[in-house]
């Protein structure tokens, strides 16, 4: 084999060390034990304690781990159900998995980018006149305000 062969092959691989950096796996390494939790581990908070469980301020709510932006506080209304609920998602920015945990089927949603654990979406509550509600942990959240406080 030429010599410009293996060249080629180093390049390739360190290419893939290279996306192999940015993958999931980093994305979850600064979060803490509590985050981890909900977050990588699929756990659920406390209802009712989360921080953004009564916050209703203008502005958008991104992904604890990888900061992407997942909702739009216009999205975000009072369920009383203990968490932040939110009747619709930025476009293409929650992915949807069946989730038979608890012995009944409910819909897993987790950040796109990153795979993080976001919560659970339910339809049919009539809630909101979308009907549907994303259920989702605080701390797996993020708020930035529209106008940032100087
Ligand atoms: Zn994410």
């Amino acid at each position: 084999m030429k010599p410009i062969f293996f060249h080629f092959l180093i390049i390739l691989f360190s290419l893939s060390t290279c996306f192999g950096q940015n993958t999931e796996v980093n994305y979850f390494k600064k979060l803490n034990s509590k985050e981890k939790n909900v977050i990588v581990n699929k756990g659920t908070e406390y209802p009712f304690t989360g921080e953004y469980n009564k916050h209703f301020e203008l502005g958008s709510y991104h992904c604890k781990a990888c900061d992407s932006p997942l909702y739009r506080s216009n999205s975000k209304f009072e369920s009383n159900c203990g968490w932040p609920s939110f009747d619709d998602e930025i476009k293409g920015a929650v992915t949807r998995h069946s989730d038979n945990k608890l012995g009944y089927n409910r819909i897993e949603i987790c950040c796109s980018k990153c795979g993080g654990h976001l919560g659970h979406v339910f339809k049919g509550e009539k809630l909101t006149p979308k009907n549907v509600r994303h259920c989702v942990n605080s701390i797996s959240l993020v708020f930035k305000p529209l106008v940032p406080n100087k």
